[in-house]
Parts: structure tokens; sequence; C-alpha cells
């Protein structure tokens, strides 16, 4: 999960790194009262989970209220990729004297914690990477043993931060990596992390992203996931419990297995289609999770055929078929339903739908058969 960068910074708070004072405002008003009480000049934010706001003119300075006003009225609604701006954050302004990088994340390849440190901040570090890549100081960081006052010094000085930032620098660090391990950051990163012309480190950005897995230790994550802007079929298929994944074609998928509903995805773009979802109800799906599956892709408006692609393991064909007709029964489904039902007892389960096929709910042999009729059925 993401965070808004106010909330990043919330979260680097509670583990001592330190950021501007200020908070979030939802209209102009609020924004002007934020500012007022956080003093003058301040910066206006538009918190959206996407990077690069500075560029499209999401961040922009603010020496009084009126200039909040106009900077706040402008700010509020615009789009920033895609990512439409429902809430600001208003922080005092910092002055800045250098910009530099920081952030921690998993390498995988090396089974190790990975931590970036460039003292060229304030740009996309992908920039830095490919046209200075000697300007980031990599760490390798052993999970067992973690990151040390010492180590961290030493990283400060490899990456020829400036002498007066390097200290407060090294421990900031040391922080910012316990927030990404005993926090359970997926990463955490502050670009920029700044040098201020009297002498102090902090950060004036915050991109953390959670680590999901973690969230049964992590309560307090839930006024995160209220902030959440989910897409609203995702959301009500994780309230029933489904692996649904939106996408925006207009075929509606419901497999059994991630594997197989990967395939179904590609089989469809194959004869010219686009999936709607990726929808994996797992081994044993029985009435209820087809009632919910077939209610979750029932809910999306651009559905106009649907496809149940199931291939017969542990999950019995014949129980699939009684889990549709019972789904049928207590759902009705606006689109056009294919299936295909093959392996263990799919005769059985095929036989108990024939006496209820119709042009609105067919059987294909093959999953490229019904692939083709859900394509054809969806632009019909
Ligand atoms: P991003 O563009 O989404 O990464 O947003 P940032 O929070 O990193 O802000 C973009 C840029 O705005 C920063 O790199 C700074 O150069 C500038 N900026 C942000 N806050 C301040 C501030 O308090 N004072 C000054 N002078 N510049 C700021
Ligand atoms: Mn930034």
């Amino acid at each position: 999960m993401d965070l808004f960068e106010y909330q990043g910074k919330q979260y680097f708070s509670r583990f001592g790194i330190a950021v501007s004072p200020g908070d979030v405002a939802d209209t102009v008003d609020e924004a002007v009262a934020v500012a007022d009480r956080v003093g003058y000049p301040v910066v206006v934010k538009a918190q959206v989970k996407v990077g690069g706001r500075g560029k499209a003119g999401g961040v922009k300075l603010a020496i009084d209220a009126d200039e909040v006003r106009l900077h706040a009225g402008n700010i509020l609604g615009l789009d920033i990729k895609g990512h439409v701006v429902r809430r600001l954050w208003i922080e005092r302004s910092s002055d800045i004297a250098k910009e530099y990088y920081a952030s921690f994340t998993l390498d995988r390849a090396n089974k190790s914690h990975l931590g970036m440190l460039s003292a060229q901040g304030g740009v996309e570090i992908e920039v830095v990477a490919e046209e200075n890549p000697e300007a980031i100081a990599f760490l390798s960081i052993d999970p067992t043993r973690g990151l040390d006052i010492e180590t961290s010094r030493r990283w400060v000085h490899e990456a020829e931060l400036d002498e007066a930032a390097r200290e407060q620098a090294a421990q900031l660090l040391v922080k910012l990596y316990d927030c990404y391990t005993t926090g359970d950051c997926d990463l955490a990163e502050i670009n920029p992390l700044i040098l201020t012309p009297d002498g102090t480190v902090h950060a004036l950005d915050a991109k953390v992203t959670l680590d999901e897995n973690a969230s049964f230790r992590h309560p307090e994550w839930e006024e995160y996931r209220a902030t959440e802007t989910e897409d609203p079929r995702e959301k009500m298929a994780k309230e029933k419990g489904l692996n649904y994944i939106g996408l925006d074609g207009t075929i509606g998928i419901i497999a059994n297995g991630a594997g197989l509903a990967m395939s179904t995805l590609d089989v469809v773009n194959q004869v010219g289609g686009s999936a709607a979802n990726f929808l994996d109800i797992g081994g044993g799906a029985n009435a209820d999770v087809m009632a919910a599956a077939l209610e979750v892709i029932n809910a999306d408006p651009k559905v106009t055929a649907i496809f149940v692609n199931i291939f017969g393991g542990i999950t019995r064909v014949d129980e699939v078929a009684k889990g549709v007709l019972e789904a049928l029964a207590r759902v009705t489904i606006k689109a056009p339903i294919v299936l295909r039902l093959d392996g263990t007892n799919a005769v059985e389960g095929r036989a108990i739908l024939a006496p209820h096929l119709n042009d609105r709910l067919s059987t294909e042999p093959t999953m490229l058969d019904a692939a083709r009729r859900a394509v054809s059925l969806a632009n019909a």
C-alpha cells in the first residue's frame, strides 16, 4: 500500500525523522487556516500517489494568505498523471542549501536490504542512475545485522554529502532504516532530503510503501486504508475475499487458479478481445464463491460477456456447475456467460448444465472456442 506524502511524513515522525511542520487541507479555506497556523512562507503541495508533482505544478511556494488561496485553488482538482488532487499538504517552507536523495528498499536477488544515498537529490533518482551512476552510493544491508551508526557515517562520507550534513544525515538514516524495517515498509524514500543554510537536515518529501503482508501487526494502518482511492470493483472483490484485479476491457473473466486466469487473459487477447478483470476463484469453488465472483463482474458496467474457464483438478467440475446454477438463481447477470468446463468430472458437470443452456448461458469444448464465443458475444 502506497502512502500519501503527508501520511509518509507522519509515519517518519513516529520514528523520529525530522520533517517540516504542517497539516492537511481539503479546501482553499482550510489551506489558509493551516498556513496561518503553521506560519509563512508555506509550501502548498498536491497529495497524489505519484511522483513529479513539482514539475506538474503541484508544489507551490506561498508568502501570504492570498498566495495560498491562489495556489490551493489551482492545485485542488488538478489532474497529475491521471490522479486528481483532492487533498493538500501545507507545510512551513524551508530554505534549501542542498538536496540529497535517500532510500531503503528490498534487494530480493541479494536477500538483503538496499540503501541508496546520493548528494544529487531533488531530481528523479532514475535520471541520476542513468546519467551519473557513480553519484549514488549503494549500501547492501544484512537484515540480521541491521544498520549501525558507524556504517551509516561511512556511507554518508562515501556518498560525499556535505560536511555540515554528515552527522545529522548519518543519524537520520539509522532512523529511516528503523522506520523501513520496524515499520514494515517495502520502500522508504526521501527525495529531497535537505540541508538548510543554517545547517539542519530534514526530509522535504516522503515516499512510503507499506508491506501489506505485515498488516496484521499494524492495526494503525487502518487509517491509511481508509484514504486509499481504490478501484470500486477491487474494493467490492476484497470485501468478498476474492482474488480480483480490475482491467479496462469488456470480457469478465472467472478462472480457477492464478495460472489459468492469466492464460485466459492471454487467449482472450489472442482472439481479439480484452479482459475486464483478472479473477482467480481458487480451488474448491462452491456456489458462494461463484455467486460472489459473478456479482463483482456484474457490477462492472463495461462487461458485455463473461468467460468462466474451469479446469477441474481438486475442484470438481460438477460442483462448479452446481455453483454456477445456484449463483444464477441468486443473482441476475446482465451479460451472457460462456463456460469452458474441463478436467475432473467434466462430463457430469456439463450434464448438470445441459438443461439450462440457452443463448445467455453456453458451453464450449475448448478454451480457445470459449474465448472466441465470448469475444463475439461481447462485440455483438
Ligand atoms: P515531487 O516533485 O512530487 O517529488 O515533490 P517534492 O515534495 O519533492 O517537491 C518538489 C520540489 O519542490 C523539491 O525538490 C524542492 O526543490 C521544491 N520544494 C519542496 N518543498 C520546498 C520548500 O519548503 N522550500 C523550497 N525552497 N523548495 C521546496
Ligand atoms: Mn520528491
